[in-house]
């Protein structure tokens, strides 16, 4: 069984106006998650929103800009990958989805074996997801079109230590 993981696709990350916004490479992904995502719901597998959200005060601000504040425009999904019925959301604090939350236990629950990740930031949340998932014992896959940084040298670096270091296969 697989499932689908869109990491941080949030007003903040990839809307123009929003506090870290990670530039026209994160805009770019949304119709290729989209697609992604209608193929898995199509044949049921499980979609599962892994989302930054922080309290006012966090330690992570003190490299970031404060950020996805709970309850702010800022931390909720985009409208464009709106989640439907069925779908799951998890909200993290950190960059791994697997961090002080019950992904792993949704994962195991829902018989998953293999990850699809897709989103922001591909040398951030998405290494740091997929790392927390090799050592689990996931198989990773990465849909190269669907992740994104800020940074397109981090980007490049990112993927090819995604698929050396923790054996993801890369999509392309
Ligand atoms: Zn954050």
């Amino acid at each position: 069984m697989k499932a689908l993981l869109i990491i941080d696709m949030l007003n903040d990350f990839i809307k123009p106006d929003g506090v870290l916004y990670c530039g026209k490479k994160a805009e770019e992904i949304i119709p290729e998650i989209i697609k992604l995502k209608n193929e898995f719901k199509e044949k049921n597998f499980p979609i599962i929103y892994l989302c930054d959200a922080h309290e006012l005060q966090d330690e992570e601000f003190s490299s970031f800009p404060p950020h996805c504040i709970k309850g702010t425009k800022g931390a909720e999904i985009i409208n464009e990958l709106s989640p439907e019925e069925g779908d799951f959301i998890i909200y993290k604090t950190r960059f791994s989805g697997f961090y002080k939350t019950d992904l792993e236990t949704l994962l195991k629950k829902l018989n998953i074996k293999e990850l699809y990740l897709t989103g922001v930031c591909t040398s951030i949340c998405i290494m740091d997801t997929a790392a927390d998932a090799f050592y689990r014992g996931f198989k990773i896959k990465i849909p190269v079109k669907a992740v994104a940084d800020f940074d397109e040298e981090f980007h490049k670096f990112a993927l090819k230590r995604l698929e050396k270091i923790y054996k993801a296969e890369l999509i392309y």
